[in-house]
């Protein structure tokens, strides 16, 4: 029998951050009583660690699978009506786009398959099958820059002031009057289990705190594998970006433009109030193999631990991504191509072997509840992601989603549906800076 909610503790690992702190929100949704809720975390809300804690992020349908289908619709209803999330949402629209006779024909089958999912979609996905088409979307193209690509204009997304929307969850978790704990109080070290065992009835943080609770949600994000045991089942790989300044006159030329996004170079967003571009590219990730023992493992093994700009700031990115954050940008903004970069960083997700999320209780800790595996995918999901968490804890999940996000170790996290296995950090040059913190 589901426990009555008014009375069920909860401590939510990682509610700094996406997963998180979406949790917090829609267990208060669901009424819940605040003062029953903890939130941990090493960084305050928005965690500053979080791969949400960033300018901008992208707002798109996904339909690879009916989860993906129906997590990003459901999403981006929130994003257009919810109050608390519509003002982060900027439905700029995103341009996808290509000149590759691949890159192409994978545009005119990502567009099938949303019509598919959707026939309505066909009237928001527009297929833009020349350079003036282009142009007309996006005017800060020049005719020739575009030469040979075509391109699809969706206008069911945009862009979303991701940091921003945290903090507004966080605001409505302090008026709430929701537990916090950060810093080493707020930082999980492990589970607390009964004597048997086999059910979590807490968790201990690194300055020694136990905090009892019925029920425990992991969401750490990248972190999660080197937290506790998950049999591989996430591989933590950092991606980069960059930013670059304008001048008020030059980010005048591309306000309201849609991002635009090209699978072989990268992506870049409209300038924000401070006419800041923020640029990535587009590769297979980079993890950071040592040698580490997680809570639930009998001995240490090789698995890749993220190193976070917030704990390491002189942590820049690879020479490597030098080169191709560059290039995205000779691509798509030529004349800014010989600008400084500021801000170059790293950002950690966690990848599973098939890009699904790992949403499941722990199967060897009753009531230890994970929420991960984001395969740097799942920002968009901010407003309605902690609603299926909830669902979960209550026994409610649908059957779709909990097949989707069941434990499931096998398969290669390490490629998991990307290009090609991540490079490892260990063998790219040009991103530590601190001489203090070796690998
Ligand atoms: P996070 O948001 O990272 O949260 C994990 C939290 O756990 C953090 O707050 C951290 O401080 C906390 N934590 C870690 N260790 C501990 C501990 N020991 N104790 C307590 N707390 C701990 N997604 C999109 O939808 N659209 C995009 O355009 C997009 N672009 C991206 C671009 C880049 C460069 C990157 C890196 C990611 C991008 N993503 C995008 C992916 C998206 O950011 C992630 O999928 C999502 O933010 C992951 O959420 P999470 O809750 O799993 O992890």
């Amino acid at each position: 029998m589901a426990m009555p909610r008014a009375n069920t503790t909860i401590v939510v690992v990682g509610g700094g951050g996406t997963m998180g702190s979406s949790t917090a929100l829609h267990l208060i949704r669901s009424g819940y009583n605040p003062a029953n809720i903890t939130v941990l975390d090493v960084y305050p809300i928005p965690s500053s660690q979080s791969a949400g804690h960033d300018l901008n992020k992208i707002m798109s349908i996904r339909v690879r699978n009916k989860p993906d289908a129906l997590l990003s619709l459901e999403a981006l209803d929130m994003w257009n009506n919810d109050p608390l999330f519509k003002p982060y949402f900027h439905n700029t629209g995103v341009m996808y786009c290509s000149s590759s006779e691949q890159g192409i024909e994978g545009l005119r089958m990502a567009r099938q398959s949303l019509i598919k999912a959707k026939s309505e979609m066909e009237n928001t996905n527009i297929w833009l099958d020349n350079e003036a088409e282009i142009v007309a979307k996006m005017p800060a193209f020049a005719q020739e820059q575009v030469k040979g690509w075509k391109g699809v204009h969706s206008l069911d997304g945009g862009w979303l002031a991701a940091a921003k929307a945290i903090n507004g969850i966080g605001e409505f978790l302090r008026d709430q009057r929701v537990n916090f704990r950060f810093g080493r109080a707020g930082t999980f070290a492990r589970p607390l289990l009964s004597e048997d065992g086999r059910t979590c009835v807490g968790v201990q943080t690194v300055d020694g705190t136990d905090y009892y609770a019925d029920k425990v949600v992991l969401a750490t994000g990248a972190w999660s594998p080197t937290l506790v045991d998950l049999e591989g089942q996430c591989v933590s790989k950092a991606w980069v970006f960059a930013h670059i300044q304008l001048t008020p006159e030059e980010a005048a030329e591309y306000k309201n433009s849609p991002v635009i996004y090209d699978g072989e170079y990268g992506f870049f967003f409209e300038p924000n109030e401070d006419n800041i571009i923020k640029v990535c590219d587009e590769f297979p990730g980079f993890t950071r193999f040592i040698s580490h023992r997680p809570f639930g493992s009998n001995e240490s093994k090789s698995i890749s631990v993220p190193r976070s700009h917030a704990q390491h700031p002189t942590d820049t990115y690879p020479d490597a991504s030098e080169a191709t954050i560059r290039k995205a940008i000779a691509r798509f903004l030529p004349r800014f191509k010989d600008r400084q970069l500021l801000n170059r960083s790293m950002c950690w997700c966690a990848d599973t072997a098939d890009a699904n999320l790992l949403i499941c209780e722990h199967p060897r800790w009753k009531n230890f509840i994970l929420a991960t595996g984001d395969s740097g995918h799942s920002f968009k999901l901010l407003p309605n992601i902690g609603k299926h968490v909830v669902d979960l804890i209550e026994g409610t999940i649908s059957h779709d989603l909990a097949y989707a996000w069941k434990w499931r170790p096998g398969g290669d996290a390490l490629k998991s549906r990307r290009a090609a296995p991540a490079k490892d950090l260990a063998d790219m040059p040009g991103w530590k800076h601190d001489r203090t913190n070796r690998l």
